[in-house]
């Protein structure tokens, strides 16, 4: 089927399960009840999923608290008692956990995840990693001292987690890169080739997702400095095109993006972001579908997957639910208008 629906990665969680409309909410259940929490939200995000028409579904993130952090507290080498300050992406100061030794896989972290939620859809799941340049960003390295041989540790950790979700299910597999968007030289020098070195060997599709952020203040005002133009797929994407990579999911809803960058990635399957995760307004179907037709001029649609620009997780379950709706309406209203172009073509010859 062409234009195949699918999400960044992230919905909202239930109240009971954490604050509501808040990042990085503290979980409000503990122990086996927590466990068995998660998964009842895994089940309900993928419900919602299934109810909106989304064709390829996620975890939505349920089990994690942050999108980065949560696989780095799996790890061995990482001390999360006494974290350090750093400022995330040039943009805004987080508290860190320190690398202090060497880096080593723990347990695996997502792969009970996807074999629930196999055994809960027929549907293609698909599932997020961070990217190795992001999760180097998202601490502080008191160990290796260079970000490029941290970020090589990290690739051969994420491939190993990769393996095993894909063994378990997982039809694709997608790293979360928005540090892509920042540090363009560390891309081209090594980013790309850490990102390869996490997909190795990985039959299943494998995705990258760069985006501009979540719609929260510290990315708001940081987009405000990015001119009218936002470029930075320009230099990243060519490079990507020549990469291992399957997929790339991007940012175009609302987005500052020269559409005509989408053709730099001529090959690939391009997911893109036709819902705006920063605003609470539901699009409507005929403004998603306009999207899809823009982006149409530079991707065909074999190669076409309508999705969000980023993660979700922030809004109000009502919202996420009502943009994912008008995501699935909005494809089904473009899947007509080819078929009904294509059928009424090969009537003419
Ligand atoms: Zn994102």
């Amino acid at each position: 089927m062409l234009l195949q629906t699918t999400i960044a990665g992230s919905l909202p969680k239930p109240g009971w399960l954490a604050e509501p409309k808040k990042l990085w909410a503290p979980w409000l259940l503990e122990g086996a009840l927590l466990d068995e929490g998660k998964r009842d939200a895994m089940r309900l995000l993928l419900a919602d999923q299934e109810t909106a028409g989304i064709d390829i579904v996620t975890d939505g993130e349920q089990t994690r608290g942050h999108f980065v952090t949560t696989f780095i507290e799996s790890l061995k080498g990482v001390d999360f008692e006494h974290k350090r300050t750093v400022r995330i992406r040039n943009r805004y100061d987080a508290d860190v956990p320190v690398v202090v030794g060497p880096v080593g896989r723990g347990k695996p972290v997502f792969v009970e995840d996807v074999r629930f939620l196999r055994g809960q859809t027929k549907r293609p799941i698909k599932l997020s990693l961070p990217g190795p340049m992001t999760m180097v960003d998202t601490l502080y390295d008191n160990h290796y001292r260079s970000r490029e041989k941290l970020a090589r540790e990290f690739a051969a950790i994420l491939n190993q987690e990769a393996r095993e979700l894909e063994r378990a299910g997982a039809d694709v597999i997608q790293f979360d890169e928005p540090a892509f968007n920042v540090y363009m030289d560390e891309v081209a020098a090594w980013g790309i080739a850490a990102l390869e070195a996490a997909a190795a060997g990985l039959k299943c599709k494998t995705a990258v997702h760069i985006c501009y952020g979540y719609g929260i203040k510290a990315n708001i005002d940081w987009k405000k400095t990015l001119g009218s133009e936002w470029r930075q797929y320009e230099s990243t994407f060519p490079l990507l095109a020549r990469s291992k990579i399957d997929q790339v999911s991007l940012e175009c809803a609302n987005s500052h993006v020269p559409l005509e960058l989408l053709a730099l990635l001529k090959g690939k399957d391009v997911l893109v972001g036709a819902i705006d995760v920063a605003s609470d307004a539901v699009e409507k179907p005929e403004q998603v579908a306009a999207t899809i037709r823009s982006a149409m001029r530079f991707v065909p649609p074999e190669k076409l997957y309508p999705c969000t620009n980023c993660g979700m997780v922030p809004l109000a379950r009502e919202v996420a639910l009502g943009k994912m709706k008008a995501l699935a309406s909005g494809a089904a209203l473009v899947r007509r208008e080819i078929r009904g172009e294509r059928s009424s073509g090969a009537s003419s010859i």
